[in-house]
């Protein structure tokens, strides 16, 4: 059995049903996320008995670090193993006054969003939740104190929403007191819009919520985010309205990756204020990052200024994100463990038409 598995109140119950007292697992969870120690031998509090049990029944650790890079702008990437040899990318992106950590919650991804590389390198599994909390341990290790990761953001490769079970048991060990104790303002959870799971999602903590809308009509949204067919603009963004976030005294943030000539327009920019009325919102613009398996392309930085400007006199608030890390392949949309490939696939054939 692997010890990450377990929120802190499941570790208890599953102690208890061994005989061991439940307040063991307050004291394997300091040791193992608030120390950072994961050798059995040296939590010393522990009985002698429950560190030989620990030491024969329990695996604790689920990912390996395989190879990390560092960008010129401080940006650190880590393709980290899990033991039946899947990979997953974790970065950490320093910023003026956080360290915020970009976690993976499957090993690619099954929605294949037509301009996103995870999604051209098709689907394995879904991570557990000791490899999805291992990230923070192995992350935390390769940065040190002087780079404490303050922030998380589930924007990794997979839909975090697709693995709900997993993501909430780890998000409950991120904001439990007694193991890595973050407030839950500090995680974020970004989703393409999977309706039925958003509520699930906030009922456990009052995390932060982002939704990649990248359209402002179904026709748009349908080819670049094929889970729209589905979920479609009218059903997100009521369950958004519905789930009252106003009250939750948090902003839904949508991220809006702008594509030369496809999601670009003005007539765009103009639209989203209005599609977005009655949600708390916050528009984060990523200007596409290219890479191999797509020919989108960013528009030019006069469009992009544009857009923005057109966007925020709408009255809408409205932020550019600089992406980070290009240089080591870290950025939004970049995360495919390009030389884990055979042959690199083509993008969803839907991307076609909208190629530039
Ligand atoms: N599946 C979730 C979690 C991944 S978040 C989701 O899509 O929300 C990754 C973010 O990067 C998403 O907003 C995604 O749309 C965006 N992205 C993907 N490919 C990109 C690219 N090539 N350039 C810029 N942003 C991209």
């Amino acid at each position: 059995m692997q010890l990450k598995d377990h929120s802190v109140e499941a570790l208890r119950e599953v102690f208890a049903a061994r005989g061991v007292e439940r307040w063991r697992a307050d004291q394997v969870a300091g040791w193992l996320y608030a120390r950072g120690v994961e050798e059995v031998a040296a939590m010393t509090d522990l009985s002698r008995e429950l560190r030989a049990e620990l030491a024969e029944s329990w695996e604790v650790r689920a990912l390996e670090v395989e190879r990390e890079q560092r960008s010129a702008d401080g940006t650190v990437k880590a393709v980290l193993r899990a033991a039946d040899g899947a990979r997953v990318e974790a970065v950490v992106i320093p910023e003026e006054d956080r360290n915020t950590l970009c976690l993976s919650t499957q090993v690619g991804c099954p929605l294949e969003c037509s301009f996103c590389a995870t999604g051209a390198f098709g689907f394995t599994r879904n991570l557990s939740t000791a490899e999805i909390v291992d990230q923070l341990c192995r992350m935390r290790e390769l940065c040190g104190p002087e780079r404490r990761i303050t922030n998380l953001v589930f924007m990794g490769m997979g839909e975090p929403l697709l693995n709900l079970a997993a993501v909430l048991e780890a998000i409950r060990l991120f904001v439990h007191p007694k193991a890595f104790g973050l407030a839950p303002r500090r995680i974020t959870v970004s989703t393409v819009g999977v309706v039925p799971k958003i509520g699930e999602l906030l009922d456990v903590a009052p995390v932060h919520l982002a939704v990649s809308l990248h359209a402002t009509t179904d026709a748009v949204r349908d080819e670049l985010v094929p889970l729209n067919r589905r979920f479609p603009l009218d059903a997100l963004l009521g369950e958004l309205r519905r789930l009252d976030t106003v009250n939750r005294r948090r902003p839904v943030f949508f991220e809006y990756t702008l594509i030369a000539g496809v999601n670009d327009s003005l007539v765009d920019a103009r639209r989203l204020p209005a599609l977005l009325r009655g949600i708390p919102a916050k528009l984060n613009l990523i200007p596409m990052n290219p890479h191999e398996d797509s020919r989108f392309l960013p528009p030019d930085e006069a469009s992009v200024d544009r857009f923005l400007r057109e966007v925020a006199a709408g009255g809408l608030r409205v932020t550019l994100r600089r992406s980070r890390g290009p240089d080591i392949q870290a950025a939004c949309g970049q995360l495919a463990l390009r030389d884990e490939r055979a042959g690199a696939t083509a993008a969803g054939a839907l991307g076609d038409r909208f190629r530039v």
